[in-house]
């Protein structure tokens, strides 16, 4: 079976390596106080910014998941309250999480289909932080850095927070043009589920500092304090931390990542249209998504092709929310190979 699943999705076979070395090498059983521990942490956090390119200023932190990230932020980095635009699933519940903990957050719903026209909504002038989803998983939409480099000079003082949970190790991210930036492993790093990452820009903590929580288990000052020692303050996924550190020693550059993923983009929004009876969901070019491919069908035709793809051995992502029965997703994550996009290419021309 060959899978196309937008997350949990396709890991990297070098991972089943990785696992049994772990094991031998009694990291299962291995205290997150040891100093084997530190040893790969500090690895794994070292090889984060450098194969990602994350400033050096820029804090690294482990959490359990990018939806522990939605709280974290809302609980120890706002005061009061943000703008979160959202265009879809993540986004919209990424507002609701922040919501439910401030009252006065304001969620502007855009059009998927089109940019943010930020002038076109009322931002208070002093807010403490836009939050915007750089790739939409459920819709299959893109943030262009225009728009959030329009935010930046708009708003100087607000932080920008941006979820990039189905983009973050398949993508170059500019992440001096972002404070706070969050996602997790079981998507482009090619990892099973159960570790977070959570990035922040001096000024991010600063502004935490203002707030001063502390008293929670996660308070993300206790664990900028602990990664000092590239530790959690609770026992945090270990192995994945190790597994993390093994393939972020394995992949390329960024840059080469990134140029990969946009070629085989270009391709599928290329070749999609070519189908019958199936079509693109996005066909802006400014907003579609480098890493998840939505393909638009019948009813009759999504039940169909996935039947289908089943029976010949090939997964494909659902639709996602509203967009449920009426479309599919191809995931376009670093950990797939070419032979396999052509399996499903071939597939699909057969259909
Ligand atoms: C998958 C996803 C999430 C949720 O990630 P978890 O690690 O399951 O919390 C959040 N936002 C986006 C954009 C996603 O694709």
């Amino acid at each position: 079976m060959i899978t196309f699943n937008v997350g949990p999705s396709k890991i990297y076979p070098e991972v089943r390596n990785y696992l049994t070395e772990a094991y031998d090498n009694h990291i299962l059983s291995i205290s997150h106080r040891s100093k084997e521990f530190d040893t790969f942490s500090q690895k794994c956090l070292e090889l984060m910014h450098e194969k990602l390119q994350i400033p050096a200023d820029y804090t690294i932190l482990y959490t359990g998941s990018a939806t522990e990230s939605w709280e974290i932020i809302a609980q120890d980095i706002v005061s009061k309250s943000t703008v979160q635009f959202y265009n879809g699933e993540f986004g919209k519940k990424w507002f609701e999480y922040a919501h439910y903990i401030h009252p006065e957050t304001i969620g502007y719903k855009y059009n998927e289909s089109e940019e943010i026209k930020l002038n076109s909504y009322n931002i208070p002038s002093d807010i403490e932080m836009l939050g915007f989803t750089l790739n939409e998983t459920s819709t299959g939409t893109k943030v262009s850095d225009k728009v959030i480099k329009e935010a930046k000079s708009t708003f100087p003082n607000a932080l920008i927070s941006i979820d990039t949970t189905s983009c973050l190790g398949g993508i170059a991210i500019d992440f001096k043009l972002f404070d706070i930036i969050y996602g997790s492993v079981q998507k482009c790093f090619g990892l099973p589920a159960g570790l977070g990452i959570l990035i922040l820009s001096p000024k991010a903590i600063e502004k935490a500092k203002t707030k001063n929580i502390t008293g929670r288990y996660n308070s993300v000052l206790k664990m900028v304090d602990q990664i000092q020692k590239f530790q959690t303050n609770y026992t945090p996924n270990v192995l994945n931390i190790y597994l993390l550190s093994r393939v972020l020693a394995q992949i390329t550059s960024i840059s080469d990542i990134n140029n990969l993923i946009k070629k085989r983009a270009a391709d599928w929004y290329n070749f999609i249209p070519t189908l019958n009876g199936f079509y693109l969901h996005i066909t802006n070019k400014e907003v579609q998504s480098d890493t998840v491919i939505t393909v638009g069908a019948s009813e009759e035709n999504i039940i169909k092709i996935k039947k289908e793809a089943k029976i010949a051995g090939i997964e494909l992502g659902s639709g996602y929310g509203s967009l449920k029965n009426t479309t599919f997703r191809i995931a376009n994550f670093p950990a797939i190979t070419d032979a396999e996009i052509n399996q499903l290419k071939k597939f699909l021309s057969a259909i």
